[in-house]
């Protein structure tokens, strides 16, 4: 029996019918996966598959692709695979050791950069940079910024390293549980996505998170174990009139502005993001 060989817009339209249906994804995001998973497998531009779409794959490039889909559809996160995510228009590495970066993050960077006057010599702390998506960002956006980034996990450290590398971004990158490597250092500025997400909460078992750094993810029953530490550690590592910035879960505002008025930031402020949920919140360390 013979059979009919695949053309590359035929391996694409079954790769899409069955991410769609194994992942749950519609059509439009499963056939977005297909098509960025094969350009990796094949290295080339997605615009080079719809310019071939007639093309017969050789056998090699089955593989290579098939490798990769059935990886997809045990549940990896496509980010792991290709070892990349876009972020503020850049491409950033990331490994299972990092979180990876997500757009709701974007609203952190873009309140950071607030604070950060592009003629000062603003100095900001990242904590628990995973990817180095945030202090990366700030460091390219405000070339004049003295940034520095830490993490307690070496793994996470060497990936952001990297990229900070690649994108020639001169950061200070620090190994450092919190704030536990910068006794007696204060800064203008410093901002933080740290693990907010209740040990408990199913979101935690399903998607993409499950292959994620749990260490990155979750933090306590109420998932304000971490969000707590650094509030109240911060006024420490602050100069008079510094201001602290923290990404939180949908429904964390209210707690996380209570904990930056008890720790003495004044008027602690949330900021939605584009559909309206106040996703980030901060304050100024009063003079
Ligand atoms: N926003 C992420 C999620 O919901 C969690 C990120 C974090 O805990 N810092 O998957």
């Amino acid at each position: 029996m013979t059979r009919e060989a695949m053309t590359v817009a035929s391996l694409l339209d079954d790769a899409t019918t069955r991410i769609g249906a194994t992942l749950g994804l519609e059509t439009r995001e499963a056939r977005l996966e297909a098509r960025v998973l094969a350009a990796f497998a094949w290295g080339v531009a997605p615009a080079w598959l719809i310019a071939h779409d007639t093309d017969l794959p050789v056998q090699a490039q089955i593989t290579q692709f098939g490798t990769l889909l059935a990886r997809r559809l045990a549940g990896e996160p496509i980010a792991y695979l290709t070892g990349m995510r876009e972020f503020y228009g850049r491409s950033f590495r990331v490994s299972p050791d990092v979180l990876i970066p997500r757009p709701d993050t974007e609203l952190l960077v873009e309140r950071a950069l607030a604070h950060m006057p592009d003629d000062l010599a603003v100095t900001v702390l990242d904590l628990g940079t995973g990817s180095g998506c945030i202090a990366i960002t700030l460091a390219l956006e405000r070339p004049l910024a003295c940034v520095t980034a830490v993490d307690c996990s070496a793994a996470a450290l060497a990936t952001a390293t990297h990229t900070g590398s690649i994108l020639n971004a001169p950061v200070e990158f620090l190994t450092s549980d919190w704030f536990s490597a910068l006794t007696g250092r204060r800064f203008d500025l410093i901002v933080g996505n740290p693990p907010y997400i209740a040990t408990a909460d199913p979101h935690l078992a399903r998607g993409d998170v499950r292959f994620e750094p749990l260490s990155a993810l979750a933090a306590g029953p109420d998932g304000l174990a971490d969000l707590r530490h650094l509030i109240a550690a911060a006024p420490e590592h602050l100069k008079p009139g510094g201001a602290l910035l923290v990404e939180h879960g949908y429904d964390q505002a209210n707690a996380v502005r209570a904990l930056l008025q008890a720790t003495g930031f004044s008027h602690p402020q949330s900021w939605p993001d584009l559909s309206g949920i106040c996703r980030v919140s901060g304050g100024i360390l009063s003079e």
